[in-house]
């Protein structure tokens, strides 16, 4: 029998009808009260076997609890719930779950042996994704019992969670379904429903989800050993390995975001899901603060921005490559203009590389055989005869083929290589800002985050390996001032080696024994990710919160044994021997193009000066000054600031002043009859401040040296 025929006998055609128009619980279709007397048989039987092993085993465990103290449990008995309630009546209820031996763990289940207990809260990401997947099974009772849904899979997100269900060939939930839907989620959420955590056999598994392909499915794929668990909750009975909450009672605020298809990818027919998703939180205030937060960040999407203040566009004769208007181009250049700066002051040597390389470049770095889906290949166009197909190409061509360089660091290499090097041009600081290409999925491109085209503020450290630890300190140093200027708080994590990696155990110790002494002295925080690097060598990636405090992934410093190995690399040391190189690849912004969008959203449109596309609008009071306006806008650029004008004499002065300050120019210069005759301006911020008047020729130097020296704040400190 077909999923769909399987599926359409299960479905309780009257049910949803009657349940959208209310948002009691229906009564619930008759297997759905088969499964829930199914389970409760089997726990009623573990109920008694787990209180049976307790009285027999009478045995004390030892837990060691959060602040390091130790207490006596009872095997099979004690709950950590219990334990967190002797420790604090706060800490039992904020627990959203336990973590025994590291382990996520209910907090309802019974102790088992010796244990390390800590406690999850939603403050921890583990805390919130165990939340948002209780909540997921909450949405997925709902879903059965008002649309005799066949549920299929519902894990947490990022933020949030979804439920993936079937509903009956071609029956879609439609967006007026989930205010019903939402509705019925809270009320089981209401209803303070416990968690109950069953230990069932494949037999019994399959017994419990015999009308539902999907689990039958996954039982099928997933479950490896005996026995596999299930969990309670109300009505709902599903398959999961947990941890849960306690009881729905702990989700305070539920809403339900959105609705969409996705796709059953089992091998067979692929069948059509309905997905809804949703957030929730253990109190409705925390809902509505999200909501206000999530109306903000919606306000500033740089996608919105850059329409309104016409900074850039994408055109699908390009698809996930960036036009950038003459505004967006100057912001562009205005952060360019920065690193190049810090690169001066650095010791950088900034460099031009191509953008196309043979195959023969990438088949040495290795990207060849790791990357490359992700890049664009090409053929150059033959000499007589035309190929008529790709394999005869390859055949009377095999090294031709030549491809748009997604890194720059092959070409770096090539460059430390073309000629003998000695320990005297050490460290070399190579900077390039050259374009690199990306074969991205068409699905996964979206505004300025994920691009086909960008550059990067990269560069390559090339240097001896006494001289890393310096060489760190001065890319951490690097990372500290750019971000402190863009208005960034950051966050650092050290990749240390992974399953796999390659080269020397010793020389990855040392590496990482610098990297890690370099974050300690450097003082910043940062966490450990053991496993996490590359495997060409550890890395410190770097994370950073912008003004609505969303994380970003911008800067990276890498350390790489590989490359200096694959392409030979030399240098004279000291000594007269030829010495290997260590490489470091590492950027602050990243792409620029991204954290183009990153200060867009961050600011809100609202730029700070220097980066600002809209620095002055000239106003001139009436059609008497706009030639004195003119002179005054001229003055502006000539001098490298951004001076506009506004002389449309159909708008009042005032209405002229309110339009400059929506779009957010940093300041107005309006020009009366007693300005045109001193030559002075009188200026105003966006903010509506009124600085008075100023000598023209004073006001845009003042300009300019703020412009120089970034402040975030040059309209309060004019
Ligand atoms: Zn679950
Ligand atoms: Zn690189």
């Amino acid at each position: 029998m077909g999923l769909y025929q399987r599926c359409r006998r299960l479905r309780f055609p009257g049910l949803y009808a009657c349940g959208l128009h209310t948002a009691t619980v229906p009564t619930p279709p008759h297997w759905l009260v088969e499964r829930l007397g199914h389970f409760e048989e089997l726990w009623t039987a573990q109920v008694k076997r787990l209180a049976s092993m307790a009285q027999k085993e009478q045995r004390t465990i030892k837990i060691s609890l959060p602040g390091g103290q130790k207490v006596d449990a009872v095997a099979w008995k004690t709950t950590p719930y219990q334990l967190a309630q002797q420790i604090s009546s706060n800490l039992a209820d904020t627990a959203v779950a336990a973590q025994v031996n590291g382990e996520p763990y209910d907090l309802e289940r019974p102790l088992e042996t010796d244990s390390d207990l800590r406690f999850l809260t939603f403050d921890s990401a583990q805390g919130k994704a165990v939340f948002w997947h209780s909540s997921t099974h909450v949405l997925g009772a709902a879903a059965e019992q008002l649309l005799g849904a066949v549920l299929c899979q519902g894990p947490s997100t990022e933020c949030g969670f979804y439920h993936d269900f079937f509903l009956g060939k071609g029956r879609t939930i439609k967006g007026s379904e989930l205010p019903v839907l939402e509705r019925i989620c809270q009320e089981l959420a209401a209803a303070a429903q416990p968690f109950r955590r069953l230990e069932a056999s494949r037999a019994q598994l399959r017994q419990l989800f015999k009308d539902n392909p999907f689990k039958l499915r996954l039982i099928e794929e997933k479950v490896t050993g005996p026995t596999a668990t299930v969990y309670g909750c109300g009505m709902l009975v599903d398959l999961c390995r947990g941890p849960h909450l306690r009881h729905t009672g702990q989700i305070g605020g539920l809403k339900l975001l959105s609705n969409s298809s996705s796709v059953w990818r089992f091998p067979g027919a692929p069948e059509t899901l309905q997905r809804v998703s949703g957030i929730s939180f253990p109190t409705a205030e925390e809902l509505r603060a999200w909501e206000e937060w999530k109306e903000e960040a919606e306000s500033r999407d740089h996608r919105r921005i850059g329409k309104e203040q016409e900074l850039f566009f994408f055109h699908e004769l390009s698809p996930g490559s960036c036009f950038f208007l003459p505004r967006g181009t100057r912001v562009y250049n205005a952060l360019v203009a920065f690193i190049r700066a810090e690169y001066t002051r650095r010791d950088f040597s900034e460099v031009k590389t191509p953008t196309l390389f043979s195959s023969k470049l990438w088949e040495l770095s290795g990207h060849w055989e790791h990357y490359r889906e992700d890049m664009f290949a090409l053929q150059p166009p033959g000499p007589d005869r035309p190929c008529s197909s790709q394999s005869e190409h390859s055949a009377r061509h095999p090294a031709d083929t030549l491809a748009l360089k997604p890194m720059n660091c092959p070409a770096h290499c090539l460059m430390f290589a073309h000629r003998p090097r000695s320990w005297r041009e050490l460290p070399l600081r190579l900077a390039d800002f050259g374009a690199l290409h990306r074969a991205e999925a068409s699905g996964s491109l979206g505004g300025l985050t994920r691009l086909r085209c960008f550059q990067q503020d990269d560069a390559h450290i090339f240097c001896a390996p006494d001289q890393l630890e310096a060489e760190i300190q001065g890319c951490l140093d690097f990372l500290r001032s750019v971000y402190t200027i863009l208005g960034f708080s950051f966050h650092m994590a050290l990749s240390t080696r992974p399953s796999g990696f390659l080269g020397e155990p010793c020389l990855w110790d040392q590496a990482e024994q610098v990297l890690q002494q370099a974050l300690e002295e450097f003082g910043a925080p940062w966490d450990l990710n053991p496993g996490d690097g590359a495997f060409y060598g550890p890395k410190i990636d770097v994370h950073v919160r912008d003004a609505l405090g969303r994380p970003h992934q911008c800067g990276t410093i890498q350390l790489d044994f590989q490359l200096p190995l694959r392409f030979d690399l030399q240098y004279k040391g000291q000594s007269g021997a030829l010495e290997r190189p260590v490489l470091i690849h590492r950027a602050v912004l990243g792409s620029v193009e991204r954290m183009l969008g990153v200060l867009a959203e961050s600011c809100g449109g609202k730029w700070p000066l220097w980066l600002s596309p809209f620095q002055v609008v000239v106003i001139p009071v009436g059609m008497e000054q706009e030639e004195y306006a003119r002179e005054a806008q001229q003055s502006l650029r000539a001098a490298g600031l951004v001076g506009d004008l506004d002389a449309d004499s159909g708008l009042t002065l005032s209405r002229r002043i309110r339009r400059a300050q929506l779009a957010h120019y940093n300041f107005q210069f309006v020009v009366g009859q007693r300005e045109q005759s001193k030559r002075t301006v009188n200026i105003r911020t966006r903010d509506n401040r009124r600085l008075g008047e100023r000598d023209l020729a004073e006001a845009i130097q003042r300009l300019l040296e703020l412009q120089d020296t970034r402040v975030p704040n040059a309209e309060e400190i004019f």
